[in-house]
Parts: C-alpha cells; structure tokens; sequence
C-alpha cells in the first residue's frame, strides 16, 4: 500500500521537546507519555539512551518500554551481535508501526476525507467523499464511517486502535460535539457517539485546526517548538495556538474563532452581516469566484485555480499572490496577540508556491518571516488532521488508551 510521508526532521540528540517531566502530578501517565515520545522521535534508540534524555530511571524505562512491547506499541530493533537476554537496556527500540492504525476523517464543506494513519502519522490509505446533495451530518458521518471500514478490510493485519474527526467550526473536544458549523449547516451534532456507534471504536473529535496543531507537534516542523501557532485557510478560515505541549481549548473549546476577525480594506459580504471578515474575505469560496470573475476557472475547485497558476496564466497567480498577502496580513495580527516560536499554515497557495509563501513572509515582516512555514503534510494535510486528534491521545496517555488496558 503507498505511504506518504510527512516531513520528518531529523531526530536531534536533544531531549523530548517540552515535555513535561515525570515530577508532575499525573506522574503515571506523563512518564508513560515522555518514554513513548522518546521513541518516536528518537528511535531507533536505546532504554539507556531514553533514561539519559527523560531524567526518568533506567529501571522505569525499561519498565514501560515492556509494557510497550506487550501492547504492540514498540518493539526491539536488531541488536548489536553481543547483546543476550531480555530487557538489555542498550538494545535500541523503535515504534512498531506495523500492527495499528488510526481511522482518521475530516469533514471539510466540499467533501470528507477518510484516512487511516499508522502510529508516525503517516497516511497508509486515504479516499475523498464528495458531497453530493444535502450535507445532512447522519448521512456524512455513516458514509465515513462505512469508507473506514472498507479502507481496514483492504489493509489486513492493521488493527484499528482508535478513529480521530477533525472538522472546522466550533467543536467541543470534552463532549466530542460540533457545536455550530455555519458553512455546514450543522448544529449540535454528537460526532463522537454517532461514529462510535458506526464503526465500534473509541473515537475522538476536535477542530481541525487544533488537529494539526498537535500532528506539527508531533510529527512535524513544529516538533520541539516551545509554541505554536497554525492558522488553517480553507473555506473554513481558524486558528489553533498551543504552548509547551498543551492545546489552549478554551471554555467548550471556543479558542480560535478568528472567521470574523475584520480585515482592513476588506470588502466581502459575510453571512454575519457585517464586510470584510476574515473568513469571507479568504475562503476558497470567495477565491473560486474571484478566479471566474477572472475568467481563471469555471469551477469552484480552488486547485484548478493553483493548476492554471502552474499553467502560467498570470490573473490565476495575482489572485493567489494576492490571497497569500492577505493572510500574511492575519498572521502579523497573530503574531503580535501571541508571539508564538511557529506559526504554521495550511492553504493551498503557500503549500503548492514558493511566490505566495514570499508573499505572506514578506506581509509579515523579514524579523518575523523565518518562524513561518508551510503545513508540514502537503496535500495530504486533511487526512492527517482527523488520525491526529486520536494519536494525540494515544501519545499522551499510551498506556489507557491501548486496547488492552483492562
Ligand atoms: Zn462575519
């Protein structure tokens, strides 16, 4: 099955990045966290190697680096020729990557993307539902759930350990409810139960931006980031913002709603009656129908806008240059509000083109540009959004989010 690979930086000699150490309260819990951290980032690596980088005990490394192994989380790689027994503290161990994934899905407004992701975030299978007709969310979510399930049968002797859906709006991660989704017309929707009901597994559910807050953190440029901030430009315009490990959330996770944040010199009408909010003034939608006002397009595919770019016609790429200028305008107010370390972002113009990402770097000031990069996962970002919010889990508590816990 073709993987794609997300961007893996180069694992540095350095301990975990901002993790929080074993002295804190949830001291179970945490340790088992850092350690399994620790061979994500590291591994291969050594249980001495681990104690080295934690400050946890070599006993206690190799304690939970048992545990590990018995839940077909890590597994031993091959051994220096001298090595004998079990347990030898300098036998490195690596993530095993070949027994479990994530179910992932991501509702975006023109289609869902269902997705499963092995233990690196990797996407090992991916398929795109296009909506047709109604968006009504029973009859979105049972076709996810019924495309999962067909992407586990085509992928035997993965086992899926939990299923993740990230989807824009406000989302309220505690009770795993789309509060409000406007674009979509969804209201009070019990993601969680609905999906778990479908397909049998623990499933978790968050904002897509915080999503990828956490797979940048994870797994991607923003590994190591002492803060981070993401700013997701879809039809769907917010923003996630964590420091040291932690996702600000926010009462009922309402953290984020920058959609209308008034942009200066904006013109947009927005469905909240006011012009020139963010989202309006830099969604897809408005983008498409800037490019056939243009006669770029006569779709509403923003790709096809990025395709003519590619193509040489000089409106397509005025348009996306220009988009990307407006967003850099919107992540200079970020900056100053939060004065994040990293700030990624996620559209289509900065992902696939080197003019807009100078554009927006250039909106934001050369003392500031460095800090600014692109989503970590290209054009698969969307299906690693939704595998994310279940592997954020799974790393921060390993131990009771593994099947066999009890
Ligand atoms: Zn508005």
């Amino acid at each position: 099955m073709p993987r794609t690979a997300a961007a893996h930086p180069p694992a540095s000699p350095s301990p975990p990045s901002s993790l929080p150490r074993a002295a804190d309260p949830d001291r179970r819990r945490t340790s088992a966290s850092v350690v399994l951290r620790s061979v994500l980032e590291h591994g291969p690596v050594a249980r001495s190697t681990i104690a080295r980088l934690t400050g946890l005990s070599p006993a206690s490394v190799t304690d939970y680096c048992a545990r590990f192994a018995r839940l077909g989380l890590i597994r031993e790689a091959a051994a220096p020729r001298q090595s004998k027994g079990v347990g030898r503290p300098h036998v490195p161990v690596d993530l095993d990557d070949s027994r479990f994934v994530m179910g992932s899905v991501h509702v975006a407004v023109p289609y869902t993307t269902v997705a499963l992701l092995d233990l690196r975030g990797r996407v090992v299978a991916e398929r795109r539902l296009r909506h047709t007709g109604t968006v009504e969310p029973a009859r979105v979510l049972a076709r996810a759930a019924d495309e999962l399930a067909a992407l586990l049968a085509g992928a035997p002797g993965c086992r899926a350990l939990s299923a993740g859906v990230a989807v824009g709006g406000w989302v309220d991660r505690d009770s795993g409810t789309v509060v409000a989704h406007p674009l979509l017309g969804w209201r009070d929707v019990p993601v969680r139960d609905v999906v778990g009901a479908h397909t049998g597994l623990p499933v978790h559910v968050d904002g897509h931006a915080r999503a990828l807050v956490n797979a940048e953190r994870l797994f991607g440029r923003a590994r190591g980031s002492g803060s981070v901030l993401h700013l997701f430009v879809g039809n769907v315009v917010d923003a996630a913002f964590a420091t040291h490990d932690e996702v600000h959330h926010g009462p009922r996770s309402q953290a984020g709603a920058i959609a209308h944040l008034p942009v200066p010199g904006g013109t947009e009408a927005c469905a909240c009656g006011r012009t020139g909010c963010l989202q309006a003034e830099l969604s897809e939608r408005t983008l498409c129908r800037r490019a056939r006002e243009a006669g770029v397009t006569d779709g509403v595919n923003p790709m096809h806008v990025v395709a003519a770019a590619a193509d040489g016609d000089l409106a397509a790429v005025r348009l996306l240059v220009d988009r990307a200028r407006r967003v850099g305008r919107a992540v200079g107010l970020l900056l100053d509000v939060l004065n994040p370390e990293t700030v990624v972002v996620t559209e289509i113009g900065v992902l696939h083109r080197a003019d807009c990402l100078a554009a927006l770097r250039d909106e934001v000031g050369a003392e500031r540009a460095a800090a600014v990069v692109p989503t970590s996962f290209g054009d698969s970002v969307l299906a690693v959004a939704g595998g994310a919010v279940a592997l954020d889990v799974l790393y921060r508590d390993p131990l009771g989010a593994s099947p066999e816990r009890n």
